[in-house]
């Protein structure tokens, strides 16, 4: 067993794994390069309201993810929001979909308490070792030294830091396409008013619009705005200003309130194409090197939960 791991990401893979990990006795350190944990759980204050710009809500379908939100909802840090069909597996009738009490941003926040997790940290480049594999920052600055290191960004920004680290970066995940998705937080001067508190048009430019308000997510009328993969995919490397006024005039047949304070987002990374469904990948390398993420485990943020799980039992197995 190894007796140390360091955790590049502390979004739902990342901490999912260093619980586990930490749990068995493991040192576990955590490093994300923003300023607050969760990822693409993502919560923004603004104007007295907030809204969320990343995971809009989450499933739990499995076991282990429904005994978590069961505990979340029992502490008051998650609530049942919706309960609505699959759109991806209608077979399945309809099913609970949670969110973050305050914002989804609480969900990580809860699970990562405890845990020692270094923000504002972007790992450049791993080196390797008499002594393991060490993390050195972007700055050049050494951040942390252990046994084993855990990789759970977007593949495309885990397979830089393989080629960075000098370690091959493999094909097979070279091949792996996400969506981009741009979203507009907008905190409105009156109640969105939006039955069942979100829409997800048939539209070119909007595929989705939450209510903030009517989740629990903000204090104050607030929507947050979601393109269609397309629509980002076309608008994502030109001037935010531009595709957040387009977005929100797309999206006023939707809601009532105009906005008075306004956060956009692009997202480049937001969602797989195509997922792996292999739990976690070890890689070659002179340390354990594991690779996590939702891509692993069939996406969303209970593809994240799980993989995370089946990250620390990886790293547990490794003598
Ligand atoms: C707009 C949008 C809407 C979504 N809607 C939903 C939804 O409604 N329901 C749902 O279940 N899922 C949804 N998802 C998907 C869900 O958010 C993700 O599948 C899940 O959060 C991924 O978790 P993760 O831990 O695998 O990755 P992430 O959350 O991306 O965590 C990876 C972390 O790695 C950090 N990182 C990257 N590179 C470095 C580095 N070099 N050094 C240090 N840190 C680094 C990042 O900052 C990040 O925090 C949505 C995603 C987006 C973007």
């Amino acid at each position: 067993m190894v007796s140390s791991v360091l955790i590049v990401g502390a979004g739902m893979s990342g901490i999912t794994a260093a619980r586990l990990l930490d749990e068995a006795g493991v040192a576990v350190t955590l490093f994300d390069k923003s300023r607050a944990v969760g990822g693409r759980m993502a919560t923004r204050r603004l104007d007295g309201g907030a809204g969320d710009h990343g995971a809009q809500h989450v499933s739990a379908r499995s076991a282990e993810f429904a005994a978590e939100m069961a505990r979340m909802v029992e502490d008051g840090v998650a609530t049942e929001w919706l309960r609505t069909p699959s759109r991806t597996h209608p077979a399945r009738g309809v099913e609970p979909r949670f969110a973050g009490v305050g914002g989804m941003r609480r969900i990580p926040e809860w699970m990562a308490k405890g845990l020692d997790v270094r923000t504002a940290t972007r790992v450049g480049r791993l080196e390797f070792g008499a002594g393991g594999v060490t993390a050195v920052d972007v700055e050049g600055e050494e951040v942390g030294r252990a046994d084993a290191v855990l990789l759970t960004p977007p593949l495309p920004q885990t397979l830089e830091l393989l080629g960075d680290s000098g370690l091959d970066r493999p094909s097979d995940l070279e091949a792996v396409q996400y969506h981009a998705s741009l979203a507009v937080i907008a905190i409105l001067d009156a109640p969105a008013g939006i039955p069942g508190g979100h829409v997800a048009p048939d539209d070119p430019i909007v595929g989705w619009v939450a209510d903030n308000e009517h989740k629990g997510a903000s204090a104050r009328p607030s929507i947050t705005v979601q393109s269609t993969p397309d629509f980002a995919a076309a608008h994502i490397d030109e001037d935010r200003d531009g595709w957040t006024q387009q977005l929100l005039e797309a999206a006023r047949p939707f809601h009532r309130g105009t906005p008075v304070a306004v956060h956009p987002h692009g997202w480049r990374f937001a969602e797989p194409v195509t997922t792996l469904g292999e739990g976690a990948r070890r890689i070659a390398a002179p340390a354990p090197v594991v690779l996590a993420g939702e891509v692993f485990s069939g996406a969303r943020v209970e593809g994240a939960y799980l993989s995370g799980r089946a990250a620390a039992e990886l790293l547990l197995e490794q003598g």
